[in-house]
């Protein structure tokens, strides 16, 4: 649970929450360690020597995975150690203290500048945009200033009569489950229809009504790694409005994608070279390659982020605009992010992506020659891919799968998917930079030495498919 509750416990005495010291971590007497040890749940009477409470924390640590071999994240888990030197360096910034870091607060809007123009704005220069924790709180943001606009237009039914809806693929982050229910928009969800894993352009059009305030699509989808057709979908909704319609704007969830297609899918428009697209987000900590929590939201002109939702703090003596949820959070990252920009430029990007995508579309075929598995996707859009098991393997299932590969230190998830095909449980791998064509092969190594165990079990051992699946947004 995310949610923390205080200890609990019968047998949860005194003794046994206090932190075991190692008699090594006193200064200079390893007899004075064991009379301090800290209580754990309670703050300690007095201060430690810093070293002991590196330590204690330091050995704490140690059984958390390792993040390399964390094939389930999206999230970076490798920079230089240069970008480690300036985020370093950068720690005590606070990005909301524009006046006192103008130069930081500069390096912001240079990113914000260089998304707009690697997104085709069509006028790069009336992009308004900013940088968020991550891609849940520009997502927060892009949902507000589409009800916001809504609610705008329709000032004579909203609140009193109308209620306002959320058109999108039931296959969306949790994120926009959140910006719903936080925000008390209706959640109107695409189901998945047999092979088809993400939103349908003409059902998500066929959703929508006067009380729509937009339609999000993913790029890509976090369940299989497959891009939504963007596209299909503006025309779609173009075609709605021709037929007098509503007209509905589209915000593109471009977490991973919008960091991917614009460097390996150059002729794909699904940014603002499409006139319905209005606002797009992504997280500067996934495919834009910096540690986490960086997130970027930016809209097509000041017409699609209504005025009144944007904040002004001071700014060398002027007033700078912010639209955020958190007042006080890191500057670090952003410096990291446009390190990254500048250390890499296009053609960085093109290789680290290219890589990545190389390893996972080689990876999934090399899984798919093992003979027990079905691809669900390929690898060939963002650089991951789902996959399960054929119709004739009946000893295991995916769930199996995962918790073997966790005994040789692989994290590959395996979950179910959602209404419709709740009959489809898949493993995901994504590949980052970082994960090699030599780990992916000790991968795949790994899994054909376990498959004849796999292959000999009675069954599936169908433990707690619940706790599997916790680990795959
Ligand atoms: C990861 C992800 C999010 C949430 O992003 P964070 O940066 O983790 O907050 C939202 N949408 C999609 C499609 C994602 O992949």
């Amino acid at each position: 649970m995310a949610l923390h509750k205080g200890p609990h416990g019968a047998d949860d005495s005194q003794e046994r929450r206090r932190l075991a010291l190692n008699p090594f971590f006193g200064e200079a007497d390893p007899t004075a360690g064991m009379t301090s040890a800290p209580p754990r749940h309670r703050l300690p009477d007095g201060p430690l020597p810093p070293a002991t409470a590196y330590g204690l924390v330091h050995d704490e640590l140690m059984l958390d995975g390792n993040s390399r071999l964390n094939l389930a994240t999206f999230v970076t888990t490798w920079m230089e150690p240069q970008a480690g030197v300036l985020m370093a360096e950068c720690r005590d910034k606070n990005m909301i203290d524009k006046d006192e870091y103008p130069r930081t607060a500069e390096l912001e809007k240079r990113c914000v500048a260089m998304l707009a123009d690697l997104w085709h704005a069509p006028d790069p220069s009336a992009v308004v945009g900013c940088s968020t924790t991550g891609s849940s709180e520009a997502c927060m943001l892009a949902g507000m200033a589409l009800k916001r606009r809504w609610a705008k237009k329709n000032a004579d039914r909203y609140p009193s009569t109308a209620r306002p809806n959320l058109v999108m693929g039931v296959n969306v982050q949790v994120c926009w489950e959140k910006f719903c229910t936080f925000w008390e928009v209706e959640a109107r969800l695409v189901p998945m229809e047999g092979d088809r894993y993400h939103l349908d352009p003409e059902a998500a059009a066929a959703l929508c009504d006067e009380n729509t305030i937009g339609v999000v699509a993913v790029l890509g989808s976090t369940f299989d790694g497959s891009y939504e057709p963007v596209a299909e979908l503006c025309a779609a909704l173009d075609a709605l409005r021709e037929s007098g319609g509503p007209d509905v704007p589209v915000h593109v969830d471009g977490a991973s994608g919008a960091m991917v297609a614009p460097f390996l899918d150059e002729d794909l428009a699904w940014d603002f070279r499409l006139p319905r697209v209005s606002s797009i987000n992504t997280s500067g900590h996934k495919y834009g390659l910096v540690y986490p929590g960086v997130g970027w939201a930016l809209w097509r002109s000041p017409a699609e982020l209504p005025e009144e939702l944007v904040f002004r703090v001071n700014y060398l003596g002027g007033d700078m605009p912010t639209f955020a949820l958190n007042f006080s959070r890191p500057g670090a990252q952003v410096v990291a992010q446009y390190y990254t920009f500048l250390r890499l430029g296009r053609d960085g990007y093109r290789a680290v992506q290219q890589a990545s995508r190389d390893v996972a579309r080689g990876l999934a075929e090399r899984i798919e020659a093992l003979g027990d598995f079905e691809l669900l996707t390929r690898g060939d859009e963002l650089p991951v891919f789902a996959f399960t098991t054929g119709p004739d393997v009946t000893a295991y299932d995916v769930f199996d799968v995962s918790r073997r590969l966790r005994e040789h230190g692989w994290l590959v998830p395996a979950y179910t998917f959602p209404a419709h095909r709740e009959d489809l449980s898949v493993l995901r791998i994504v590949c980052r930079n970082g994960f090699s064509s030599d780990l992916a092969a000790l991968l795949v190594e790994d899994l054909r030495l376990l498959l004849p165990e796999l292959r000999a079990q009675s069954g599936p051992a169908d433990r707690d498919k619940n706790a599997a699946t916790s680990f795959h947004h």
